[in-house]
């Protein structure tokens, strides 16, 4: 049983030296307990904050603990009522590692002949909810208005973009890269997509959104939200749902300080900004997502893409370059078959 720890907590930049991989037996199941071998493992942006003690809404995993992560996984051994042999499961406390022990809390059982296991940790996962309920329950979209997200092709993002268009809203995307952009736009929908990584974002997110921006979803903070702020129409709303540019830093950024601006308008124009974790606000509404978003993706209303990196030995690589925009959609390890 292989298992990615976390070797000791990052200052900056997570590197190789915070992972430690180990191999001990395969573990046996007690009373009460089953044995999963997890097959597909997600790779989040959240588990950079659970690799810091700094204060969150979650616990940090302890130096030397398993790293923590959603995996699908199927039931090899059971002591637990409910749970057969060759059950397929999401569990998100699955881990970096091989097998896990589990007592089926915050275990859900998934079809068995669900085509992609994978999207259990995706678009039909985690992150495709947080995407959905951010939007529609605090960012409240209304045919017509302009919608803006960024990290556009990822689970988020992606998500956010398509069920937009789907409502009847203009959707601008900000993605790093060519590549990214033009998928956006050519495959998702999107009326517009910009690279971030080019000069002028302000002028260029100011010319695709000549109605101003009705909802930002906020996944990155930083440098694109300095581009936002000044086309935030009268009543707009800002579900703060991650602000990934922000997860490495070690000090606050130089220059003037903002924040006066920032109060002034959100109090002149009666702007809603509203911070959210998926489960703590909407965990009860999981099936009330799941009933929405499966036929969509399954008619193609929602495209997903995935970014699938072979074996768990190479996670700790693969998570490096979540934080720096290296993947191309949603982010999995395929562990085993
Ligand atoms: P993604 O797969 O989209 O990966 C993160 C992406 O962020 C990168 O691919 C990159 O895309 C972008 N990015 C990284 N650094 C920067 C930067 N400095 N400036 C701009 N963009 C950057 O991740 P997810 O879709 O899983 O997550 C998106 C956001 O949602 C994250 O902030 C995450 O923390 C948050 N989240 C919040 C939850 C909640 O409950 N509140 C639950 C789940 C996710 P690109 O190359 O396009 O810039």
């Amino acid at each position: 049983n292989r298992q990615i720890l976390l070797a000791s907590r990052p200052v900056g930049a997570p590197t190789e030296a915070n992972f430690k991989i180990v191999e001990s037996e395969v573990p046996k199941p007690g009373p009460g307990q089953m044995l999963l071998r997890n097959l597909w493992m997600s790779l989040d942006p959240y588990m950079r904050g659970r690799m810091s003690d700094a204060k969150s809404y979650a616990e940090p995993v302890p130096v030397g603990g398993v790293m923590t992560a959603g995996t699908v996984a199927r039931v090899m051994e059971s002591n637990l009522e409910g749970y057969q042999p060759g059950d397929l499961v999401m569990a998100y406390t699955g881990g970096w590692q091989d097998y896990t022990l589990s007592d089926g809390s915050m275990v859900f059982k998934q079809n068995p002949d669900m085509k992609r296991p994978s999207q259990a940790v995706g678009v039909l996962g985690m992150p495709g909810f947080t995407g959905y309920m951010g939007l529609m329950d605090i960012g409240q979209p209304k045919a017509g208005e302009t919608v803006v997200v960024a990290a556009a092709t990822g689970p988020v993002g992606a998500v956010v973009g398509q069920v937009a268009k789907l409502q009847g809203c203009r959707v601008v995307g900000i993605a790093g890269g060519a590549e990214k952009c033009g998928y956006a736009e050519a495959e998702l929908g999107f009326d517009a997509c910009l690279d971030h990584k080019r000069d002028d974002l302000a002028e260029r997110l100011a010319a695709a959104c000549p109605d101003g921006i009705d909802v930002y979803f906020e996944n990155v903070g930083g440098k694109v939200f300095d581009a936002v702020m000044p086309l935030l129409n009268a009543h707009a709303r800002v579900p703060v749902c991650g602000l990934i540019s922000q997860y490495n830093a070690t000090s606050l950024p130089n220059g003037p300080d903002r924040m006066p601006l920032l109060m002034r308008l959100l109090l002149s124009q009666r702007i809603r900004m509203q911070g959210f974790i998926i489960f703590d606000n909407y965990g009860p509404r999981y099936p009330e997502f799941l009933e929405v978003m499966t036929p969509w993706v399954d008619a193609g209303k929602v495209k997903v893409k995935e970014d699938v990196v072979e074996g768990l030995e190479n996670a700790p690589q693969a998570f490096m370059g979540l934080l720096e925009g290296r993947n191309f959609g949603k982010l999995v390890v395929h562990i085993a078959d």
